[in-house]
């Protein structure tokens, strides 16, 4: 069996860190078992979805390293869900229904009173066509709901372990409104069916929707794909992220200078058992993913965590990912990637290295500033300059320690911290190095 899973998102917005990591634990489930990724955007609320949204959830998904093998509009899918509504018509099992909201409310609340469970009574489904028409006559519209069979259904989620739902307990869901418009429940089990969708993988907010869609897959002659819920994430306080999801879109996370791998790594090893660690390479990801891995608990999101894990990736990325971001060679990234924690940062040590600073030299180092410049070695400078230079300065002048090395950070960078000045050195070359020591703007 080729493994075929997708990403449904519907184009009313950016996508977020919380969708991103649906996207990306589809993609690392099929590319694991070399399977194929479906982009569906579910834009059949025609009102609300957006082409420029799906545009940029493309692009995002890009940026993050993830390549559909297909990608398909549900809004150009419409003759496919009707066909479909019409058998389940034909079939009886999807059937006109008038209540209005207010209607269905007072029933719910009868039913509440009662202390029965507020599942819809079916009353429609006992309406002639004589009540039918005066119904119309009135001027009421019908919406129609999809009649579950009376069982129980169960599947094996590959996170949450054996599920079961009995559907005495869950009403008829409406899948088509009363102005004729799609609800999700429908088109989606049409196009997982239509698309051979082998694993739905996504938040465990769907895990009822799923029962209801087992159901409905049976009844369109389908058998249902494997289902993989997934916990939600939380903030790191533990509560709900929906609110803050809009600043933690994918786009600005990225405009923020986040590495695409960072957000890669971080949202695929969140709420799993593996440590959160930096991946420089989405195979990396790819080789050890196993759904299996993932926890029911919430997954924490805590974008402190976030920053700390693009340094942690900055420090260990080959200049190759970054060739054409970054101004400088091999050796400056290699210098300087260490004491970074967003990519921008090496602008700031590319100014220092090879644009003018103003040196800082306090009066009592004055002097052994100038006499470090004129001790500098001889020759190319290189890795090794650094020890053979300050080793004679430790002997000439006594100096040793802090002492030493600190007027020479501050007379080579103008700052007190930086990357290892060995390394800084050859790059900032002998005659800035020397002109700085003299306390020359360089
Ligand atoms: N468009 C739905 C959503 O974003 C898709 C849910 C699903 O994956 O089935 O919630």
């Amino acid at each position: 069996m080729t493994i075929k899973v997708r990403f449904a998102p519907s184009p009313t917005g950016r996508i977020h860190i919380g969708n991103a990591r649906t996207a990306i634990l589809n993609w690392l489930f099929a590319r694991r078992r070399g399977g194929q990724f479906v982009l569906r955007f579910d834009d059949t609320d025609l009102e609300r979805s957006k082409q420029e949204y799906a545009d940029a959830t493309a692009q995002d998904l890009a940026w993050l390293g993830i390549e559909p093998d297909e990608t398909h509009y549900q809004s150009k899918r419409f003759a496919l869900y009707d066909a479909a509504a019409e058998k389940l018509k034909t079939d009886g099992r999807l059937y006109p229904c008038y209540e209005t909201p207010d209607e269905l409310e007072r029933k719910r609340k009868r039913q509440m009173a009662r202390g029965r469970p507020p599942v819809y009574d079916r009353a429609a489904l006992e309406l002639s066509t004589d009540d039918r028409a005066k119904l119309e006559a009135d001027g009421r519209t019908a919406h129609w709901r999809f009649k579950l069979n009376a069982r129980t259904v169960g599947f094996d989620d590959l996170i949450r372990g054996t599920q079961t739902f009995d559907l005495a307990h869950v009403s008829d869901p409406v899948l088509v409104r009363a102005d004729g418009t799609y609800l999700y429940t429908l088109p989606s089990v049409v196009d997982d069916m239509d698309m051979g969708i082998t694993h739905i993988i996504r938040g465990e907010d769907h895990v009822t929707n799923a029962a209801v869609q087992v159901d409905l897959f049976e009844a369109l002659g389908g058998s249902s794909p494997g289902f993989a819920h997934h916990s939600l994430l939380t903030g790191a306080d533990g509560k709900g992220l929906s609110k803050r999801l809009g600043s933690l879109s994918i786009g600005g996370l990225r405009d923020d200078g986040y590495e695409a791998m960072t957000v890669v790594s971080h949202a695929a090893l969140l709420g799993t058992s593996d440590a959160i660690a930096p991946h420089t390479k989405m195979d990396q990801l790819i080789e050890t993913f196993d759904l299996g891995k993932l926890s029911r608990a919430p997954a924490r999101f805590d974008e402190t965590e976030l920053a700390h894990l693009n340094a942690r990736l900055l420090h260990e990325l080959p200049y190759e990912a970054v060739a054409g971001r970054v101004q400088g060679d091999a050796a400056f990234w290699e210098a300087i990637r260490g004491n970074i924690s967003m990519l921008s940062e090496a602008a700031d040590w590319h100014d220092i290295v090879y644009g003018d600073i103003s040196p800082v030299i306090a009066e009592a180092d004055r002097e052994f500033a100038e006499a470090a410049a004129a001790a500098l070695p001889a020759g190319d400078l290189d890795e090794t300059t650094w020890k053979t230079w300050t080793g004679g300065l430790k002997e000439t002048t006594g100096r040793k320690g802090k002492g030493l090395f600190m007027p020479l950070r501050l007379a080579l960078t103008g700052l007190d911290h930086g990357p290892e000045l060995a390394n800084l050195l050859p790059l900032i070359g002998r005659d800035k190095a020397e002109a700085r020591l003299r306390g020359e703007t360089a």
